[in-house]
């Protein structure tokens, strides 16, 4: 595991030398079906805010991520990729060593005290799932949330993770004070689909049941209609379900974004297509051919069916200007990427 590439500047040591040759990781397992299969890395982070490169094309320039790996696990995660900077497995590895920045708590604090911080918007969500299983155990978020309370801090969050909840208290703490933007990731509401391409999430209607909690006690929330899935997600009855289901849910915007498979996520999502679908390989192929992204002409297509799904529905697409949501470009352009692995992500 290459420690020096991490965002958050080298990290020295690790318990378990065998597979990090280092020393100051605590490598832990717990042996409860939740976590079974799950390997956690404990490492205690020199930082935890990152600068975005490239932050002109980004709505925000500043992350905290807490989490490396994420046990959603989706097939489709581009984030696989900065797994393969700490020299770890991009496939299962990422679903299951998951490197947790201990002291992210604590870092933020210090952080946003610190005179030369000046209360920029903080995104979070942005490369690995804050709310992964993790932070069941973990507990780091409540921690963060409290240091961005108060220093009243903008922040935003991207999750498909419904353990937001368990920290409604503290966002609507933080809400009073200062901006916060919730997003939460819901690609498609078909359950097969969901159980294959997403098997270690929330289930679509959970993570839509969170959506309404939240906008229920004043935390507006928009939803990132991502990844909508070429030939298994896109049929017109497939978009027109999920967008009625967002739309039910009381969020406050709708987002659609189409799959797009960077190197890293693409062979994950290939093997996958080819074990579960494999009729459709040749199909992905030539849509894909030109690179990560499907064409402009069915970019096009989808953005106009769910915006004329979602006029019908009642709710609206994210407007431009809507700094306190978490938003992607219109016009998709690769997201930015260092070798120290700040990516943003379809969550
Ligand atoms: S897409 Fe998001 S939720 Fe899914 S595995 Fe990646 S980081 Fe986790």
């Amino acid at each position: 595991m290459r420690w020096e590439n991490l965002a958050d500047g080298p990290v020295r040591g690790v318990a378990d030398a065998a597979l990090f040759g280092a020393d100051a990781v605590t490598t832990r397992t717990f042996d409860t079906p939740e976590f079974r299969g799950i390997t956690f890395h404990e490492i205690r982070a020199r930082s935890i805010v990152n600068r975005v490169p490239g932050a002109s094309r980004m709505p925000f320039e500043w992350t905290v991520n807490p989490y490396r790996g994420c046990s959603h696990a989706c097939v489709y995660c581009f984030a696989r990729k900065t797994h393969s900077y700490l020299d770890l497995d991009t496939g299962l590895g990422f679903d299951s060593q998951i490197v947790v920045k201990v002291n992210a708590p604590d870092l933020l604090r210090r952080r946003l005290a610190s005179p030369r911080w000046h209360g920029e918007h903080i995104a979070m969500g942005t490369n690995v799932d804050c709310y992964q299983r993790a932070e069941g155990r973990y507990g780091l978020m409540p921690g963060i949330i409290a240091a961005l309370r108060d220093h009243a801090n903008p922040f935003s969050i991207l999750t498909k993770g419904t353990l937001i909840l368990r920290d409604l208290e503290l966002l609507k703490q933080a809400a009073a004070v200062t901006d916060v933007g919730i997003s939460v990731s819901v690609g498609f509401v078909d359950q097969e689909l969901w159980r294959t391409v997403e098997p270690g999430t929330p289930a679509p209607e959970r993570r839509l049941d969170a959506v309404r909690t939240l906008t229920e006690h004043g935390i507006g929330c928009g939803v990132l209609m991502a990844p909508v899935i070429p030939f298994l997600g896109d049929r017109p009855e497939q978009l027109r379900a999920t967008v009625r289901a967002i739309a039910a849910s009381g969020a406050t915007s709708v987002t659609p974004l189409v799959l797009h498979l960077r190197p890293g996520a693409r062979e994950w999502f290939m093997a996958w297509l080819e074990r579960h679908h494999p009729y459709l390989v040749r199909r992905y192929e030539r849509l894909y051919a030109e690179g990560a992204y499907a064409p402009k002409w069915y970019q096009r297509r989808i953005t106009r069916q769910v915006h004329e799904l979602a006029e019908e529905f009642g709710i609206g697409p994210t407007r431009a200007g809507a700094a306190r949501r978490v938003r992607v470009p219109e016009q998709p352009a690769p997201p930015p990427t260092t070798p120290a692995g700040t990516q943003l992500t379809l969550l």
